[in-house]
């Protein structure tokens, strides 16, 4: 929009000028007021106070300086190391130029969004004593081509003209969602983020023509396998630092972290709430510790007790509660989706379940929570399958007792059908060990189904033959719209105790 004002104007003012002259007004003192206003403000942007298109550079200058340190970060005990290591090339620039040890120009953070990523890029910055740089991918995106490679470039100068100003010695451009720009080429088409690509190349092929400041590239995305190879090869980013989703350790460590501000009751465990908080980023650790913080307040509390850190889990979970109102027919339906998840989960892994709830919650109507899971980092066909039978366990309870489906099993659906994906990236189905580019689609969709409609039967089959279980439970949740995992494995046991 500013753009195209700017546009207008330079296509009016002409023509209202040629206009005033043709009636006959004096324009001279016009011209020497734009002149001064003109002056006045290139002196301003010289001085980097308003300037076109400075947003940018503003908002990095407030990025920097970073005085963030490796201890201000949870968890993320191997990246860290990885990281200082890599870093000592920028410290020890003496000995790797005796070695003859091609210096490090770029460093690849990988991994899910919030874990940390752009914190280990300023506490880098910190640990080598450096100017802290920083820049997302979408901001060189630009419709006028040329624009992006323009930015790349001040972006280095701006690390360089810092570095000089504040006379240190090393610099630190961080650049996050790197696969913005660095996205696989593919086709002769030239796009506008090819040249954006290419002076990111350039420069970071140029980082050692001159001696100071030292320059890092350290660059962010969770999809590395769309990164072009270009920008992988020795010499770029051939450092690839994986930071990963926190284990119950890191993630006891970043609520510590986030605690260090908040008023605590002694009653709080938080080793139990990093138990519950499986899965969880740091991000959502932050969120959870920050949403406790509300929970008391509100409540007009002095500290923030266990049940606080419980009910934030849940709205980080599964968002807020929401005052939705269901007819009955609809809760029923809700009711019975979410039993047959939880007796399915209850019979693959007994003790799993925690509590059945039909309070809407975020987008969803009802939900299982589950407790708390151990760390597991390999899984078996067996635990997989069993994982898609759970998911699938709320459609096919709507088909035993509706005889079809509604559209609350969507995400079900999804989550299935991603683990059946990875059954068979892993080589767990039929097809055997493949690559994925390897098979047609219609290949694909065939085992997809296969798998499917077996595991739909089996859930189906074990569900009709827990029908008591579901009848009794469904009763009580209706009734008092909450389940918890005791009451539901009552069920459970005395249904064990009748005759069969
Ligand atoms: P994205 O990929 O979305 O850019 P990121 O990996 O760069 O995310 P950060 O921006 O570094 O994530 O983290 C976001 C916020 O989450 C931080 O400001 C911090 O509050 C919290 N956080 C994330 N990871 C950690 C951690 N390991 N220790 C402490 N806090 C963390």
């Amino acid at each position: 929009m500013p753009k195209l004002a700017k546009e207008i104007m330079l296509g009016f003012i002409p023509v209202l000028l040629v206009f005033l002259v043709f009636v006959g007004v004096n324009v001279v003192p016009l011209f020497i007021a734009a002149a001064l206003v003109g002056t006045l403000l290139f002196i301003a942007k010289m001085k980097g106070g308003i300037a076109v298109g400075a947003g940018n550079e503003r908002k990095r200058k407030k990025s920097g300086p970073a005085k963030l340190t490796f201890e201000e970060i949870g968890g993320q005990d191997n990246a860290k190391q990885e990281l200082r290591e890599a870093l000592d090339f920028l410290i020890r620039h003496e000995d790797i130029k005796k070695f003859g040890i091609r210096p490090l120009k770029g460093i690849l953070l990988t991994g899910p969004p919030g874990t940390g990523k752009t914190l280990m890029a300023k506490a880098a910055a910190h640990y080598t004593d450096s100017i802290f740089v920083a820049a997302s991918g979408s901001e060189f995106v630009e419709m006028y081509v040329g624009v992006g490679a323009g930015r790349v470039r001040d972006l280095f100068k701006d690390a360089r003209s810092r570095a000089a100003k504040e006379n240190k010695q090393n610099a630190i451009i961080f650049i996050d969602e790197i696969d913005v720009i660095g996205g696989k080429r593919e086709g002769g088409q030239q796009r506008e983020y090819d040249q954006t690509l290419n002076q990111l190349l350039t420069e970071m092929d140029g980082i050692y023509s001159q001696d100071t400041p030292r320059i890092l590239v350290i660059a962010a995305t969770n999809r590395k396998e769309m990164l072009d190879s270009a920008l992988l090869r020795p010499g770029r980013f051939d450092r690839h630092i994986q930071v990963d989703l926190p284990d119950k350790k890191g993630r006891t460590h970043i609520l510590n972290l986030h605690a260090g501000n908040k008023p605590l009751h002694e009653d709080v465990d938080l080793d139990k709430i990093a138990e519950e908080a499986y899965g969880f980023s740091g991000a959502q650790l932050e969120s959870v510790m920050n949403e406790a913080a509300i929970y008391t307040m509100r409540e007009n509390e002095q500290f923030i007790h266990q049940r606080h850190l419980s009910m934030a889990i849940d709205k980080v979970m599964m968002g807020e509660r929401s005052d939705r109102e269901s007819n009955f027919e609809e809760k029923k339906r809700v009711a019975i989706h979410e039993l047959g998840h939880a007796i399915m989960a209850e019979l693959v892994r007994p003790g799993s379940v925690k509590q059945v709830a039909l309070s809407p919650r975020g987008k969803a109507l009802g939900y299982v929570r589950h407790n708390p899971q151990q760390e597991q980092y390999l899984y078996t066909k067996a635990f997989l399958e069993e994982q898609i039978m759970i998911a699938l366990g709320g459609a096919a309870a709507e088909e035993i007792y509706y005889g079809g489906r509604s559209t609350g099993s969507s995400n079900d659906f999804e989550q299935s059908l991603n683990i059946v994906e990875t059954m068979m990236k892993s080589g767990l189905t039929a097809l055997g060990i493949i690559n994925m580019n390897m098979v047609t689609t219609e290949e694909l969709m065939k085992e997809n189904n296969m798998i499917l409609e077996e595991l739909m039967n089996r859930t189906k089959s074990l569900l009709e033959q827990n029908r008591p279980i579901f009848d009794n439970s469904l009763d009580i949740l209706l009734k008092e719209e909450i389940l918890s995992g005791e009451q539901f494995r009552c069920q459970f046991r005395e249904n064990a105790l009748l005759p069969a």
